[in-house]
């Protein structure tokens, strides 16, 4: 968890890579269905525009529907932007009940509010392979092009929802919904909260594999 910005996607893909598990991202599995024009996507897009949150049947019902979509996810799995809400906390407790399974840890990127507009308006991504790069922190190789061996795009993009004023509003949003999950976490001795600006996105996640790694050593590669 974390705000806009926070680094979760950055973060999430490389806990994926290293405790080889799928990333399960609400954001990009909306953008997949808005890029696709399918009648879930016109509907979201109408949301994520605005800044604001997709109602919560339809991003619990998108998440279930992942987890039970193929086995992957049967020795666990990584899940950023979600839940952004209380409701989406609860639902996603009953839905691992369901499965038999519960949340081992909760890991909050925590990034002070200037600090994510800063970040947030220098976001750039790759339409093809979803790479995520910023102009200030971690630029595209000249001229501007996603690097990624057999992807090489040139038009990198800014989200709609990076814009400024969006990202205001998207901040709002986070502090409204997203505080109380903490809150909900810290209680039931999930909570873990990493400094989103110690440094790199290396030194933050070597914090992240401390954290993990000292939690379940049944997940080491
Ligand atoms: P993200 O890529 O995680 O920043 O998500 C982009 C946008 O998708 C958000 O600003 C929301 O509009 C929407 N979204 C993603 N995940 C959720 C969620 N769990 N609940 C509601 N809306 C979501």
């Amino acid at each position: 968890m974390g705000a806009p910005g926070a680094g979760k996607g950055t973060q999430a893909k490389r806990i994926a890579e290293r405790y080889r598990v799928p990333h399960v991202s609400t954001g990009e599995i909306l953008r997949h269905h808005i890029r696709n024009d399918s009648p879930l996507g016109r509907e979201a897009k109408t949301y994520i525009d605005e800044g604001h949150l997709v109602p919560d049947e339809i991003v619990n019902r998108i998440v279930e529907e992942r987890l039970a979509y193929c086995d992957d996810t049967a020795t666990g799995f990584i899940l950023d932007g979600f839940p952004r809400a209380l409701a989406q906390a609860r639902e996603l407790d009953a839905m691992l009940a369901r499965r038999g399974e519960s949340l081992d840890i909760a890991l909050n990127l925590a990034v002070q509010d200037e600090e994510l507009v800063e970040r947030l308006v220098a976001r750039r991504q790759c339409p093809k392979c979803g790479e995520i790069y910023n102009l200030k922190f971690n630029p595209p190789p000249p001229p501007p092009r996603c690097s990624l061996p057999g992807c090489r795009t040139v038009a990198l993009i800014q989200r709609e929802d990076d814009r400024e004023a969006t990202v205001r509003e998207r901040l709002r949003v986070y502090h409204e919904t997203g505080d109380p999950i903490l809150n909900y976490y810290e209680e039931r001795g999930k909570l873990r909260t990493v400094d989103g600006e110690a440094g790199p996105p290396d030194d933050v996640f070597k914090t992240i594999e401390s954290l993990i790694g000292s939690r379940n050593e049944a997940w080491s590669p």
